[in-house]
């Protein structure tokens, strides 16, 4: 029987090019879909599958689809979890932008739902609490995130071979736009420039956080809470091509790395079919013609906010969560003209020495922890560009 399957953030960049995969593939059975707003858009996608549950963020474009469509329709920040519950998948892409994700991420694990995972801000602010919460219920959390869905692969094989063949893991980042620059030549950047990722197309929240190296910071927090290494044995290496996405180091010595093209549908598809995995029409991988691929260490002094993604990470507690916060509120500015592109990780810095770290115990303990990291953020922009 085809597995029944519920996409948060259909509208999004991952979201779209999942219901393309889905469109080749007669394993799933969608029946729920989620936006922040693009009411339109997420019921035309609601039509073309049959869908008869969506959940929309925003309470007037919710209102507006209940006005256009026969379906129902869920509304609010608890929208999204409400849908979950009336649809009773047993697979939930969670592909939301940000910690709004996390109450949709608790929902699918709390429940013993399997969870297919591109929002790694829920990792990155609840990963102790919603790993523990997976362990009790039996949900499985497979990763979307290109590097850790490669690191997934790599590591199955080394399942069951003994104590400790792992070494290390390794996450490949293509640097950005800005990667080599110095300070200086970061100061002025446009949001157009930030924009121009190299290798990946995107959403605008990840990009700017490609380009910072926060993404890569938030994604070593990811990787220690999916694979449970410690931050000292997870490295990064730059990697302009983007076509070496994870390694794994073996204690024989040996490497292992997941090659291919920079194409989130690869991911996608291996997180939705797992432990099958489907054929998709992709570009073939011609190395002869790629003719190199280069390795080089990240600019952490330039690039500050993987430096500060570390600091909370080793921090733990409720860090992460104002990292991850304080990022938000600093890109949104960014995205909007407001603070000027070094700025974001001043802000960052200056929200985390302003929070003293607090011991986790509970998911409303985060919320309350994350509206808190907002308003100190907010309040720090206005006083330096005000
Ligand atoms: P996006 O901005 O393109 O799409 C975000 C989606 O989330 C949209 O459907 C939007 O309507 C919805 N959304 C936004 N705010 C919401 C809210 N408050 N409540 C409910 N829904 C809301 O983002 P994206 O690039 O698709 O990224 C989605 C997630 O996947 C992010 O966590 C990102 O880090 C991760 N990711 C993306 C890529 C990529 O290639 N785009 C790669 C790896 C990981
Ligand atoms: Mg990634």
């Amino acid at each position: 029987m085809a597995r029944r399957l519920v996409i948060l953030g259909a509208t999004g960049s991952i979201g779209r090019q999942a219901l393309e995969v889905l469109q080749a593939s007669d394993d799933l059975q969608l029946v729920g879909l989620a936006a922040g707003s693009s009411w339109q858009e997420l019921v035309a996608a609601a039509q073309r599958f049959r869908v008869k549950a969506v959940a929309i963020g925003d309470p007037q474009a919710a209102a507006a689809a209940k006005e256009g469509w026969a379906g129902k329709v869920f509304s609010g920040e608890q929208g999204a979890v409400e849908l979950i519950e009336e649809t009773a998948p047993n697979l939930v892409l969670n592909a939301v932008v940000g910690a709004a994700g996390l109450r949709a991420t608790v929902a699918t694990v709390e429940e013993g739902i399997d969870l297919a995972l591109a929002n790694k801000e829920s990792l990155v602010v609840g990963g102790e609490l919603v790993c523990a919460l997976a362990r009790e219920t039996g949900a499985a959390i497979l990763p979307v995130d290109s590097e850790h869905a490669a690191l997934h692969q790599l590591l199955e094989g080394e399942q069951g071979r003994g104590e400790r063949t792992v070494e290390r893991l390794v996450l490949t980042a293509s640097g950005g736009p800005f990667r080599g620059r110095s300070e200086g030549e970061l100061a002025g950047v446009s949001v157009a420039q930030a924009l121009a990722h190299p290798t990946w197309s995107m959403g605008g929240k990840i990009t700017i956080d490609s380009a910072t190296l926060m993404n890569k910071g938030l994604e070593l927090i990811e990787a220690h809470h999916l694979f449970g290494l410690p931050y000292e044995r997870i490295d990064v290496v730059v990697h302009p091509q983007s076509i070496v996405h994870g390694l794994v180091v073996l204690c024989d010595g040996s490497v292992l790395a997941h090659l291919g093209h920079p194409d989130m549908r690869v991911p996608i598809s291996y997180a939705l079919h797992y432990p099958r995995r489907m054929p998709l029409q992709t570009k073939p991988l011609d190395l002869a013609a790629i003719g190199s691929l280069s390795f080089e260490a990240p600019d952490e002094r330039t690039f500050r906010c993987l430096a500060l993604a570390r600091r909370a990470a080793q921090a733990g507690g409720t860090a992460p969560c104002v990292l991850n916060a304080a990022n938000e509120v600093a890109v949104g500015a960014f995205l909007a003209g407001e603070l000027p592109f070094l700025g974001i990780a001043e802000v960052i810095e200056r929200t985390l020495d302003a929070l003293p770290t607090e011991a986790l115990h509970s998911f409303d303990q985060l919320y309350a922890c994350d509206r808190r990291a907002r308003e100190v953020a907010e309040g720090l922009i206005a006083e330096l560009v005000g």
